[in-house]
């Protein structure tokens, strides 16, 4: 078997199906690097099978025993920090400190599933009649799964693997066959800080896995992160088959810039929410809607002068402030929106079409680009470009700015930038968006708040990893509990029992 393959990790054993792979890039050189298996039917059936056998003794572990698993996992995460940054910047093309920073995101959710004992303590009430006593049990539901996109190879998948084995369920992940490597060896690692066999399966593959996973009764609940189509098709199949879901989606993210904010942090911090990561994360600030044209003209003058300053290259120059996108094709589909966008009669300020970097010049970049006089209608602004494209909207009122926001199918992300404590408040309350920021670009929710988007950005109730993560990994149970002694037997009792 070729080393240079990604199989397969079930039951705690690597496994090769090979019968179908696809390659693997390292988009800074445009190169095939390696290839990842594509598991058949059978393969995600064997995960199923011993994710299923696993279940019942590591249900019955302490909540505590499982914690210190995720206590030793931490360390070596960190431990293994820089290794881990170069697999997900070779296969992802995101620069080193990055990659860096997204591992660090999904260790913090790692930290919080440490609490598990406290996380699942349950509620508890005595007395609820006459010496009846009643509580609440959180337990988990069985075999798990987890979906996961190509842009956070490592944080996704710990947003979600984490809490439900440490909420007691055993888990199979398919992660995304573009950047495969570093999801596979976080796995392993966990291995690696003691995890029993089995309560862990990562298949590698493509539509017919991920099928699988949907259809077989043995899985209880689905977490998917992906683009919009993509999770609406797994929300309703995951639902017709009686299973939990929850799918988070794409986004379209605008960042409000009133006429009294601070234009000098307006630009730097748009910069790196804007075109960090090329543009690839679902909380990219994509659309900056201005208040006023003086507004308008400044914010554009000042952006293409800063934008003249970035650093676009491969991967492992620490210097540079983004990398490529992540293929070909991909690359192609953000020129072709840069195009549409002018062809419909924007005005491009600043172009990245047809950048080279010098020495990579096969490589999938894409270069910073500025894109002046957007309206509604066109078709660069409803589509989520997920590249390194910024659009700018001009608009008189922030009624007018909010009305944009709010009538967007998407509902992911948004920010404020303003001086206005009042208008602020406003923004936060009437919004129709599930992660707001006031003055901060990206407002990721850490780890013990629950992250999530409204509208087309999820399906589901639960939002991910937090108290939410907790809910959604386990079902209430609650008992009402009685010991009968002489004297407080009750007779037969045909009204409903209530407290008198
Ligand atoms: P994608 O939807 O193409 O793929 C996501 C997963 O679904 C992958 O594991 C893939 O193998 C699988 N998949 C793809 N096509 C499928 C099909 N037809 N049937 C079954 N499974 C299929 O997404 P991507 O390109 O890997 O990731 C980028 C997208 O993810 C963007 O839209 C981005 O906004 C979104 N995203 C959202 C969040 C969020 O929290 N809302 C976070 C990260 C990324």
């Amino acid at each position: 078997m070729p080393s240079n393959v990604i199989g397969h990790l079930i039951n705690g054993e690597q496994i090769q199906d090979t019968a179908h792979t696809q390659d693997v890039y390292n988009p800074s050189t445009g190169a095939v690097s390696k290839k990842v298996a594509l598991a058949a039917k059978e393969t995600v059936e064997k995960a199923i099978a011993a994710a299923q056998d696993a279940f019942p003794e590591w249900r019955d572990t302490s909540p505590l025993k499982r914690a210190r698993i995720m206590f030793r996992f931490k360390e070596l995460l960190e431990k293994n920090a820089d290794k881990i940054a170069h697999l997900i910047g070779e296969e992802h093309g995101k620069i080193i400190h990055d990659a860096r920073g997204e591992l660090q995101r999904g260790i913090e959710v790692v930290e919080y599933a440490c609490g598990a004992p406290e996380l699942l303590k349950g509620e508890f009430t005595k007395n609820v009649g006459t010496n009846i006593d009643a509580w609440s049990d959180f337990q988990p539901l069985g075999v798990v799964a987890g979906i996961t996109p190509f842009n956070f190879p490592t944080m996704v998948p710990l947003w979600m693997f984490p809490l439900a084995i440490v909420c007691g369920n055993t888990f199979v992940l398919k992660p995304s066959e573009r950047d495969p490597s570093s999801t596979f060896y976080i796995a392993e690692l966990l291995y690696e800080a003691g995890l029993p066999k089995g309560v862990l399966n990562v298949v590698n593959g493509g539509k017919e896995a991920v099928d699988t996973l949907l259809e077989d009764k043995r899985v209880q609940a689905i977490s998917f992160v992906g683009s919009t189509p993509i999770a609406e098709y797994i929300y309703k199949t995951a639902a017709a088959n009686g299973k939990r879901c929850q799918a988070l989606g794409g986004a379209k993210n605008h960042a409000i810039v009133m006429p009294d904010a601070d234009l000098d942090n307006v630009v730097s911090s748009l910069l790196g929410a804007a075109f960090g990561s090329s543009g690839e994360r679902c909380m990219a600030l994509s659309v900056a809607v201005t208040i006023g044209d003086e507004m308008g003209d400044k914010l554009v003058q000042e952006l293409s002068k800063a934008m003249k300053t970035l650093k676009l290259g491969a991967y492992s120059e620490a210097s540079n402030d983004f990398g490529p996108v992540i293929t070909k094709q991909h690359q192609e589909k953000i020129i072709g929106h840069i195009t549409s966008a002018e062809q419909q009669g924007a005005k491009i300020i600043v172009d990245g079409r047809h950048i080279k970097v010098s020495g990579y010049e096969n490589g999938f970049f894409v270069g910073a680009t500025l894109i002046d006089h957007v309206n509604a209608q066109m078709d660069s602004y409803k589509a989520e470009i997920f590249g390194p494209v910024l659009q700018v909207i001009r608009v008189e009122t922030m009624e007018q700015a909010m009305k944009l926001i709010n009538e967007h199918e998407y509902g992911n992300g948004t920010c404020i930038y303003t001086r206005d404590g009042e208008a602020a408040r406003y923004f936060c309350d009437h919004i129709q968006v599930g992660m707001v920021g006031v003055n901060i670009p990206l407002p990721v929710p850490v780890a013990y708040h629950s992250f999530g988007g409204w509208k087309r950005s999820l399906f589901g109730d639960l939002h991910i990893y937090g108290p939410d993560g907790v809910r959604f990994y386990t079902r209430r149970k609650t008992v009402t509990q009685r010991w009968p002694s002489s004297g407080v037997r009750e007779g037969s009792q045909f009204s409903m029992p209530t407290m008198n």
